[in-house]
This record gives C-alpha cells, sequence and structure tokens, in this order.
C-alpha cells in the first residue's frame, strides 16, 4: 500500500471525509483492521481564507508547495490537494515535488464519462465556478460541456460554502437553494451535476437532484485508495 499525503485543512470538514473514506475504503477491500496509511497537513482554514478573498495568489501557492514537500519528507507516495479551488495551482505543486499529485478534476470526469453523460453542469466557489483551470481541465481534457449558474446563483453558491459549509453549518434554506439552482441547471440542459467544492457534499445528498450527482470529495479520495493499492 502506497503512503497518500493529504494537503487538507481547507476546511477540515470535507478533509475529516476524505479520512473517513479513505479509511473505510481500504477496510472493505482489505479487511476489517486494515486502514489508509496516510499523512494530513492540515493548514489553518482562516489564514488559507483571507489569502483567498484578498487574491493572494503567491502566498497560497508557497504554502501549497511548503505542504507538498513536507508531506513528500514524510513518506507521502502521493499527493491529494483536497479542496476544488486550489487546484487552480496544481501545476506549481506538481512541479516541486516527485511524487504524482492526482487532480481532484480527472477522477470525476472520468466517472461522469463512464456513467455515459457529456453536458454537466458545476458547483463550487466562485472562483471554481467563473475561471478556467477547472472548466477547462473538464473540457480540453476529458469533453465535457460544463455549464455553471447565473451570477445571482453563483453568489448565493459561493457565500453558503464561506459563511456555513467550510464552518460546519447545514441550514435547509440553503439546502432548499442548492435545490433550486441544481434544478435550474438541469432545465439549461444539464445530465448530471458536479458538486465542485470538497463541502458541498455535507449539504446535499442526491435525493436533492433529479439528475445524479458527482461528489469531488468521495470520487477523488475514492481514486487514491486505487492509487494506493495498484502497486
Ligand atoms: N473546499 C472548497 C473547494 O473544494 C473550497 C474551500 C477552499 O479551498 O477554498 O473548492
Amino acid at each position: 500500500m502506497r503512503t497518500i499525503g493529504l494537503i487538507g485543512g481547507m476546511s477540515w470538514e470535507s478533509s475529516a471525509e476524505y479520512y473517513r473514506i479513505l479509511n473505510q475504503g481500504v477496510r472493505d477491500r482489505l479487511g476489517p483492521t486494515a486502514s489508509a496509511r496516510c499523512v494530513l497537513w492540515s493548514f489553518d482554514f482562516a489564514e488559507i481564507e483571507a489569502l483567498q478573498h484578498a487574491g493572494a495568489w503567491d502566498g497560497l501557492t508557497a504554502r501549497m508547495v511548503d505542504a507538498a514537500r513536507r508531506l513528500e519528507a514524510c513518506g507521502a507516495e502521493l499527493l491529494l490537494l483536497c479542496t476544488n479551488m486550489m487546484h487552480r495551482i496544481a501545476p506549481a505543486v506538481e512541479a516541486a515535488v516527485r511524487v504524482p499529485l492526482l487532480h481532484i478534476a480527472d477522477p470525476t470526469a472520468e466517472r461522469i464519462k463512464a456513467a455515459g453523460f457529456r453536458k454537466v453542469g458545476l458547483l463550487g466557489t466562485a472562483f471554481t465556478m467563473e475561471h478556467v483551470f477547472y472548466k477547462g481541465r473538464l473540457a480540453a481534457r476529458h469533453g465535457l460541456d460544463v455549464i455553471v449558474p447565473g451570477q445571482d446563483d453563483r453568489a448565493r453558491i459561493h457565500r453558503i460554502i464561506y459563511e456555513e459549509l467550510v464552518a460546519g453549518i447545514v441550514r435547509a434554506e440553503s439546502r432548499e437553494a442548492y435545490r433550486a439552482i441544481m434544478a435550474r441547471l438541469v432545465e439549461e440542459g444539464a445530465e448530471a451535476i458536479i458538486l465542485g467544492c470538497t463541502e458541498i457534499m455535507l449539504l446535499v445528498q442526491p435525493a436533492d437532484s433529479t439528475v445524479p450527482l458527482f461528489d469531488t470529495t468521495a470520487l477523488h479520495a475514492e481514486a487514491a485508495i486505487e492509487a494506493s493499492l495498484r502497486d
């Protein structure tokens, strides 16, 4: 089993879920006392979130690269960046270490294609929904047609992530808002929806949507288990 390095704490609410899925997945495959070999670097998200909202990408990149190097030095043999949005600086992390970084968009796209879908709705932070680093990878590498909610809906999704979900707050009215936004994406032709922020699964379940949901937290963690056990 290869050791998985997790760059986490963005937020810890979703890192805890990664940890649970990794361990559960190894137990399911290898037996009741088996668990994932892993190392976690967990940021203080208050610091990260302040840098994000200041647009301080150099500072963010330096911190992600530093975390990746620490994990590699601790024996990690493959890395997970446990957030969609911070994949904007995935190339800098990849360049800084020798071990592979498993990009969160790739296992998600692979599963969507295997299910036979092409046109997908994307929910995430405003940055993830609006910039090319994520949608572009889904389109260019995987041939997916990605649509995102309108401006007001994007702002609502973003606000609920940062004011509620990263703090572990789950509100029924926020779930209703997400349900309505997902329904609008389906009206626009989305055949499936990507939960492209690692905390959205705290709020939304498959029953909240008329089309299949692809949860990046679970898909990323499951891909890491497969990679860890492959060799
Ligand atoms: N966890 C979120 C994501 O998957 C957002 C938090 C963050 O990293 O800023 O994009």
